[in-house]
């Protein structure tokens, strides 16, 4: 029939073009979703790190103490003070713990203020390749952008106490889990999330590096409040993500580190009230 060459053409034409059109839309989306999945699985090349000292009083927290220690289920890192007494340490430097990568920084206001995080990748003795995160909090400035490389010892930052939050200190956790980010809540607040920080720094003062870089991820962690859902309870422990309520005063339903701080709080408001002083205080 003369008829069925051109429909046999059309429906070929048809054919091949909708088959062109499915190769185009593959390309298309193909080229669209590329970058987000390079995005979620972002890594940035970085050394071991040779070893870890403390964030202020460079070297070995030279003229600063720490006024509050590390507990778990209580105040999950450290407040470390300079010996000077009252604000005297506002701006003091802050470095970072050890060489790393920013994956970090930002001022998120509430109990936090202006914050940065730092990822480290290190030997262990054991020869086990392990990474930390290591955060500077309240700080008074920043002074490193998300995804810088820092060595150990290189500024990051500036004693702050939140906008006069606190007295100045700098609250300073050391973390094995590296999605908590700025989400605590969202973690059991224990030793199977956080090191002590001294006792972490003190057992790897010096380690082995060397020129090789190793793909440390830098994406890995919720923003900051995103894991609302979450503060319900320790999350870590409980599976039950599903229950959006928040335990006033319960202790854990917070991402807000008030609580961890309340000590500050009780002192600034002891001192504002002229009933003691810093240092009477610290000897607590
Ligand atoms: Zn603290």
């Amino acid at each position: 029939m003369p008829a069925s060459a051109p429909h046999s053409f059309t429906t070929l034409f048809n054919h091949l073009f909708s088959w062109w059109q499915g190769v185009v839309c593959a390309c298309a989306a193909l080229v669209l979703t590329v970058p987000a999945a390079a995005q979620s699985g972002t890594t940035i090349r970085v050394r071991l790190a040779d070893g870890f000292d403390f964030p202020v009083g460079k070297p070995d927290a030279d003229g600063f103490y720490k006024a509050r220690g590390y507990w778990p289920n209580g105040h999950l890192g450290e407040d470390w003070n300079g010996s000077g007494g009252g604000d005297t340490d506002l701006r003091a430097p802050i470095y970072a713990m050890g060489r790393g990568v920013v994956i970090f920084s930002q001022n998120i206001g509430v109990g936090w203020g202006n914050c940065i995080l730092v990822r480290h990748i290190f030997r262990e003795a054991d020869g086990k390749v392990a990474m930390v995160d290591s955060l500077y909090a309240h700080l008074h400035e920043r002074k490193a952008n998300l995804h810088d490389l820092v060595e150990k010892g290189q500024l990051v930052g500036t004693m702050g106490g939140n906008n006069g939050m606190y007295p100045v200190h700098l609250h300073f956790e050391v973390r094995k889990n590296l999605h908590i980010g700025m989400n605590r809540s969202s973690f059991a607040r224990d030793s199977s999330n956080y090191y002590s920080p001294t006792a972490f720094i003190n057992a790897r003062r010096v380690l082995p590096s060397s020129m090789q870089k190793y793909a440390v991820p830098v994406n890995n962690f919720a923003p900051y409040g995103r894991a609302l859902a979450d503060t319900s309870s320790d999350g870590a422990r409980a599976s039950s993500l599903d229950v959006p309520s928040f335990k006033g005063g319960s202790g854990t339903g917070n991402d807000d580190p008030k609580q961890d701080d309340d000590f500050w709080s009780r002192l600034k408001a002891k001192m504002r009230a002229g009933q003691t002083t810093d240092a009477t205080e610290d000897k607590r």
